[in-house]
């Protein structure tokens, strides 16, 4: 990759500002498209206001989400009226999901790519700015650049630039086969593909190499790894390849689906010395009748049954999770059922949602919605009893020494750096930002809800 197609432009052309909206799965996307652009001779920049090319990795979990980014959009368009050489792209799931309704809605973009394209992002980059010059020659209007495919062969071994330093994001899966009735992932990021084993060892290996103590793997549902592949590994047995790669520390996953985790893989998390005691299981709900409204494929009893094999093999693993409230059809009864199962498995972290239909999902043609006041009044009292919650188990750890990760400064106060437990708990204490990286021993000394406040044991 060359960038000849480059000098018609200041020399900021080559400063690309990427947003990320969304999950991890975005955000390891937007780190490959980093990688790419860094090795086509691009630069990174924070400000969207000194950048030649500005780029929204877009994210369609929410409507919410989706008029967030079109207001976005709003705002930028107002730059390149300004800075017409600007490059305007969007990439990513919305992109995926309604190409159309993008292009007619911001018309002004140059680029769109689909989940399945982003990391073609420097050949698009490059062609642009071919029409740019020929444009600029011609005094003709320039094609915008379009590609929105459904093939999701994505290429292995590609650059990625890491945000961060000691711990990574790696992916082991894309897309998801479960359709659950209120999410639009498969459709955007289409069926199930695993990635062959070796090719992730090698990329955590490098990673080990490279000083990295503890990677995230990630997938819409790690559970069912290798399921679709020929490899003859599955997520258990990858997490026991993991486990074996020298210098790295900690293993994390996410997302766990509650109907594929197998005693197998319970019995590797247990057995597995680098694996994190930290599980985030998504619930969506305690009641049978919202569960199968919703296509979730368990029952809460399994549910149940799941904590309470996970708490026996593991006595100290926290778990968290995902809760919708408002879904349509739940009545007051199966909002108890809700806040009673909150209060039996007693979460360490909890997302909550008020339920809004997605475009294009099953559950949008639902009837029986919950009026907003009534899922909005839900959502607080699920927060409440959940707080409560928390408070009660940070409380408890007060007094006992635990394992952190020092990741960085504190974003409070610049004498204080903070950490991760491996129960994913955040610790703040006061250290010498020399610590950041390590892994070290902190004794609890005060608890609160969002965070643990800690001493420096011992390093
Ligand atoms: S498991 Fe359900 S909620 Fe999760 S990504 Fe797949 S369809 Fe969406």
């Amino acid at each position: 990759m060359t960038n000849k197609g480059h000098n018609y432009m200041e020399s900021n052309s080559l400063k690309v500002y990427i947003r990320t909206y969304g999950c991890q799965m975005n955000e390891y996307d937007s780190e490959i498209m980093a990688g790419l652009l860094e090795n086509s001779g691009y630069h990174l920049t924070d400000n969207p206001a000194e950048a030649g090319v500005i780029l929204l990795n877009t994210c369609y979990v929410r409507e919410k989400v989706k008029h967030k980014i079109y207001s976005r959009l709003g705002e930028l368009k107002k730059l390149k009226e300004e800075k017409p050489e600007l490059i305007l792209g969007l990439c990513g799931c919305l992109v995926q999901k309604e190409p159309e309704e993008v292009l007619r809605r911001a018309p002004y973009l140059d680029f769109i790519l689909g989940t399945s394209n982003f990391y073609q992002l420097p050949e698009v980059l490059e062609d642009i700015s071919g029409n740019h010059n020929r444009e600029s020659q011609s005094g003709d209007k320039y094609a915008r650049v379009v590609r929105v495919e459904e093939d999701r062969a994505i290429p292995e071994g590609m650059p990625k630039l890491r945000k961060r330093r000691f711990s990574a994001f790696v992916s082991i899966m894309r897309g998801c086969n479960n359709f659950c009735s209120y999410c639009n992932v498969p459709y955007v990021r289409g069926r199930e593909v695993s990635r062959p084993c070796k090719d992730i060892l090698r990329e955590i290996e490098e990673l080990a190499q490279k000083g990295y103590k503890e990677v995230t793997l990630l997938g819409q549902n790690v559970n069912s790894y290798g399921k679709e592949s020929r490899e003859k590994v599955d997520f258990a047995d990858l997490l026991g390849f993991v486990d074996q790669i020298e210098g790295l520390r900690r293993i994390r996953f996410t997302t766990s689906h509650p109907k594929d985790l197998s005693d197998k893989l319970l019995e590797k998390m247990a057995e597995l010395d680098k694996v994190c005691e930290h599980l985030h299981l998504p619930v969506q709900s305690g009641s049978n009748k919202i569960l199968s409204r919703m296509k979730r494929g368990y029952t809460r009893e399994h549910y149940q049954n799941l904590v309470d094999k996970l708490r026996q093999a593991i006595p100290e693993i926290a778990l968290t999770t995902d809760i919708i409230v408002g879904f349509p059809g739940e009545e007051e009864k199966d909002f108890q059922d809700t806040l009673e199962l909150v209060e039996t498995v007693g979460f360490d972290g909890a997302f909550t949602f008020c339920y809004s239909p997605l475009k294009g999902t099953e559950a949008a043609q639902l009837e029986e919605r919950i009026p907003e006041e009534t899922s909005g009044q839900r959502l607080r009292r699920l927060i409440e009893l959940q707080q409560k919650i928390l408070l009660r188990k940070n409380e408890f750890l007060v007094g006992k020494e635990v394992e952190i990760m020092v990741e960085k400064i504190s974003k409070k106060s610049s004498d204080e750096l903070q950490g991760r437990t491996r129960t994913n708990k955040m610790v703040v204490f006061e250290g010498r930002k020399e610590l950041i990286g390590n892994i070290i021993s902190v004794k609890i000394v005060a608890s609160g809800c969002w965070a643990l406040r800690g001493e420096v044991s011992s390093c």
